[in-house]
């Protein structure tokens, strides 16, 4: 563990500076205030400090000060070597954000426990935040996975429902259009009944690396459940999002999967937020847009009408 320490009396700073060095620590060694305050200034700097109280430059209490006033000074682990001759001066110190701090003359024996105190809350603290980090990337993971469909990738409702209050309201404040397309596979139980559910999950997924392909990054391919999709485009109007459906269906209609020799066709309802319009009775209607476009002969696209 690397130690500074500063201390302006030449013969007190190789003392310190060779039974620190014995004890197993890599010491930086400062001769006045001005030069910790700087060391101490470097990225990655020592973690545990001994200053003297009494320096020429800046003085041991008013570095600790200015270092704990510093978001990365609170990390520091720091003792203050005291004078018998100021009054109060334990108290001044630990007050002034010091950890710890020892009386000059000091017992080198009880300098080594003190300074092992400090290593001690270091590696503690760096572990705590080893762990917090790891946790934090965890609690991310968690949340990425609860608004992800496992099958496909894409989005699920729950993604689905926070991503539309929020571009519903952006929409509405700035004034820009937002639409969804609503997305069937059509016959698609046919799939899965003569070649099989793995292959069925191929499709799937194939057809959701093409839509998640083809739209904007600011869009959202969701996965509404089984064989049915939706996709929110937060800056389209209804015919924007016709034409987005419109190269997704003869694009998949071109080449439906690698998956399946049968030929594969999808039916899309498309439709505009209304103004004071609820997400459900949007949804309602571009799932009715849809259902026409399953009864009107399938493998097309009907926009709902504003
Ligand atoms: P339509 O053109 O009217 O939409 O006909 P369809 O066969 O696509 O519709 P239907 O609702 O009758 O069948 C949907 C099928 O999707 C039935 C179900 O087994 C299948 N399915 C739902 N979820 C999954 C899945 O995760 N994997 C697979 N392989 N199949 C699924
Ligand atoms: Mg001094
Ligand atoms: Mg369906
Ligand atoms: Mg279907």
């Amino acid at each position: 563990m690397n130690v500074l320490i500063a201390e302006d009396d030449a013969p007190s700073r190789l003392m310190l500076h060779s039974m620190l060095t014995k004890w197993g620590y890599a010491v930086t060694a400062a001769g006045d205030g001005d030069e910790a305050w700087r060391i101490l200034g470097e990225p990655g700097s020592e973690m545990l400090v001994i200053l003297d109280w009494m320096m020429p430059g800046i003085e041991g209490p008013e570095i600790v000060r200015r270092l704990r006033a510093m978001a990365e000074g609170k990390r520091h682990y720091i003792i203050i070597m005291t004078s018998s001759c100021i009054e109060d001066a334990a108290a001044l110190a630990l007050d002034a954000g010091a950890d710890d701090f020892i009386n000059k003359p000091f017992d080198s024996n009880e300098l080594r426990a003190r300074v092992a105190v400090g290593r001690r809350v270091i590696l503690l603290h760096q572990n705590l935040m080893d762990k917090l980090h790891k946790l934090e990337a965890a609690t991310e993971t968690i949340s990425r996975l609860a608004g992800t469909d496992e099958l496909t990738g894409l989005h699920n409702r729950r993604s689905f429902n926070e991503n539309f209050t929020l571009a519903a309201s952006a929409a509405r404040r700035n004034g820009y259009p937002l639409s969804l397309i609503s997305i069937d596979l059509d016959h698609f139980k046919k799939v899965n009944d003569t070649l099989g559910h793995d292959v069925g999950d191929l499709v799937l997924t194939e057809f959701s690396a093409l839509i998640a392909g083809m739209m904007r990054a600011e869009d959202l391919a969701v996965r509404w459940g089984g064989e049915e999709f939706i996709i929110l485009l937060s800056h389209s109007n209804e015919n924007a999002a016709a034409t987005l459906a419109e190269r997704i269906r003869s694009a998949f209609e071109r080449t439906p999967t690698s998956a399946t020799p049968l030929p594969m066709t999808a039916s899309f309802g498309v439709a505009q937020l209304r103004v004071g319009e609820k997400q459900d009775d949007l949804v309602k209607r571009t799932d009715l847009a849809l259902y026409r476009a399953k009864h009107e002969g399938r493998n097309r696209i009907v926009l709902s009408g504003s």
